[in-house]
């Protein structure tokens, strides 16, 4: 499940493809989208938004895409795509002369003017990842939510942007804090250590100029159900944080984070 680190890996790669080209192909395969021809424009700039992807183009419209559970940006160069640009997986193609990037399986694609980004990313909270975040400004906005458990406060993009599961998890263990501990209880500093985390995924270098996997990320607690704990050897165990339409696994240690 792509978090802030893998959105903002995909951001610095398509940079390196795109920002500062112009567009020879620019195809939508998205609902009322089809018919959108973006070749021609420029590449601004690829800016990761929590979970969002913001591509602004030079003449006055951002291309919004989202990952949301199974997305990806696959790059080859111009030419080589062997129709894996024709596949039906494929819901936004970005090409330059030298490039071609193919984003699969998106979750969401919205075309907006620039000055009008605010619509589809308004919503969210300060972008944990961002270059000068206030840090202690997103703490208070974590106790604030007063009573809700700190696991869904964490998911909640609205309150800060970018934490998944998997660093929801990672947060709590290394502070030992039950997922379900009242968000207005919390002192320790979770989302300094979600930012770090999350910037290591994104910093560590990738083992093919293609690759999609994540190599930065390390998993203590998240996806080892049942496996001890790597620092007391408890078995983890897992509940369900969030909204009841939108529940989502938080995994923990029950010994080194209890209730
Ligand atoms: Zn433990």
């Amino acid at each position: 499940m792509p978090e802030g680190d893998i959105v903002l890996r995909v951001a610095r790669r398509l940079d390196l493809a795109l920002a500062g080209q112009r567009l020879a192909r620019g195809e939508l395969r998205w609902g009322d989208l089809g018919d959108v021809d973006l070749a021609g424009s420029t590449v601004l700039t690829n800016l990761p938004v929590g979970k969002h992807l913001l591509t602004r183009l030079d003449d006055g419209r951002t291309l919004h895409t989202h990952l949301r559970m199974d997305g990806s940006w696959w790059i080859t160069r111009a030419g080589e795509e062997r129709g894996a640009d024709r596949s039906h997986r494929v819901r936004a193609v970005l090409g330059t002369d030298r490039w071609t990037c193919m984003g699969r399986s998106l979750g969401m694609v919205d075309l907006v003017r620039t000055r009008d980004e605010r619509l589809v990313v308004g919503h969210l909270g300060p972008d944990l990842l961002a270059d000068g975040v206030d840090l202690e400004e997103c703490g208070r906005r974590v106790r604030a939510q007063g009573d809700r458990p700190i696991g869904a406060v964490l998911l909640d993009q609205t309150v800060v942007a970018g934490i998944g599961t998997l660093y929801l998890a990672e947060s709590l263990w290394a502070h030992r804090i039950h997922p379900l501990r009242p968000a207005h209880e919390v002192s320790e500093p979770v989302c300094v250590t979600a930012r770090e985390l999350m910037l290591r995924s994104a910093d560590a270098p990738l083992p093919t100029a293609t690759g999609e996997t994540a190599p930065g990320r390390t998993s203590h607690v998240h996806g080892r159900g049942r496996l001890p704990c790597r620092r007391c050897g408890t078995p983890i165990a897992e509940l369900q944080v969030g909204p009841p339409d939108k529940l989502r696994p938080a995994f923990f240690c029950p010994r080194c984070q209890p209730a």
